[in-house]
């Protein structure tokens, strides 16, 4: 995929979703601004305020004060971190965009080598974690169970270890842009948009002050955001359960028959209801899943995303996978 001849040096967005950052922003904020100054091409820090209750918003107008760079988008509520990440995505202008959380997790100072990356040619450098040795055992075990049970069901879609600590070019989030489904697992749309990816790896230090924003619920309800919007496995289940139960109760009604005609033992009865009984729930739950399986489809088509995306067209119009500014909407969807 690296076929182009090397970027010039982007102008690069930085996207910071914060929801009740207050203790880590006074941390950050030097760090981020100083990588910024080392990045040849310039450079816009996005905050977007998911509704936070705290001198957040307050701390960041103050930095917009002392430096322009520093942008704020203040959403009514909390929306979710996704909701926030696009909120940013909408705002950003760059011919790159970083993503990245607030605490520190995810260190500013990888930003420049991503930077090269793009410059390379990738459209997506993804940040994995090599280690996840400062999280608690708990979340690194939960985190363990989401990516392998994503990963048998969707396809290995999503990388594992991947959040949403990644640059991507202009091109890719004009793309995202486009994938306004109302539940999403960012990470997973930016693989399914495609364009060249690479992956850099780092070791994931701990959150830099503060509380965790991602309690179990919410981190729970993205689970299954994730899984509900990459899969229809889960409705299938239930064909499936449907032919184990018509297997097993045709060899149940073997047995009936068998008792009934050979042992002569049965009530009177018996044997019938048996059968009917088995054989009409195990058609319920097949027609069931033959339901699920239109659900699942409408529930696709609900969603309307553009059945492919062009990354590039040879016409002398420079587009957006070449770095040069938002794309026309009418020139990036085909269906
Ligand atoms: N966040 C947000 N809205 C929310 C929850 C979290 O914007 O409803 C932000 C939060 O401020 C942080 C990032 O999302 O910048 C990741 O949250 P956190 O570090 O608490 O998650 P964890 O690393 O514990 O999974
Ligand atoms: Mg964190």
């Amino acid at each position: 995929m690296n076929d182009t001849v090397p970027r010039p040096a982007p102008w690069v967005s930085i996207v910071i979703p914060v929801f009740n950052e207050e203790a880590v922003l006074p941390l950050l904020l030097p760090r981020l601004r100083a990588v910024m100054d080392a990045l040849p091409g310039g450079a816009e820090a996005w905050f977007v305020d998911d509704g936070s209750r705290d001198a957040t918003a307050a701390l960041i107008e103050q930095a917009h004060g002392e430096d322009a760079r520093i942008k704020l988008v203040q959403l009514s509520r909390n929306f979710g971190h996704p909701a926030a990440i696009t909120a940013g995505l909408d705002s950003a202008q760059g011919d790159a965009v970083v993503l990245m959380d607030a605490d520190l997790q995810d260190p500013p100072e990888l930003i420049p080598e991503m930077v090269e990356l793009y410059r390379r040619g990738f459209d997506v450098v993804q940040a994995q974690r090599s280690s996840r040795e400062e999280e608690s055992v708990f979340k690194r075990v939960t985190a363990w169970a989401f990516y392998r049970i994503m990963g048998r069901l969707t396809k290995n879609e999503i990388e594992a270890n991947v959040g949403e600590f990644r640059l991507m070019s202009r091109a890719v989030v004009a793309a995202l842009g486009q994938l306004r489904e109302r539940h999403r697992l960012v990470r997973g749309l930016v693989s399914w948009v495609g364009f060249s990816h690479t992956t850099i790896g780092f070791v994931r230090p701990g959150r830099a002050a503060g509380e965790t924003k991602y309690p179990l619920m919410k981190m729970l309800r993205l689970s299954a955001d994730g899984l509900t919007s990459f899969s229809t496995a889960p409705l299938r289940m239930a064909s499936f359960v449907g032919v184990c139960g018509l297997l097993a109760g045709l060899g149940y009604a073997g047995y009936a028959v068998y008792v009934r005609f050979w042992l002569n033992k049965a009530v009177v009865g018996w044997t019938s209801l048996v059968i009917i009984n088995i054989f009409f729930s195990s058609i319920v739950l097949l027609c069931l899943g033959l339901v699920g399986e239109y659900v699942g489809r409408i529930f696709e088509e609900v969603k309307r995303r553009p059945l492919y995306l062009v990354r590039r067209k040879i016409d002398g119009v420079p587009t957006a996978a070449e770095g040069s500014g938002p794309q026309p909407r009418g020139r990036t969807s085909g269906l």
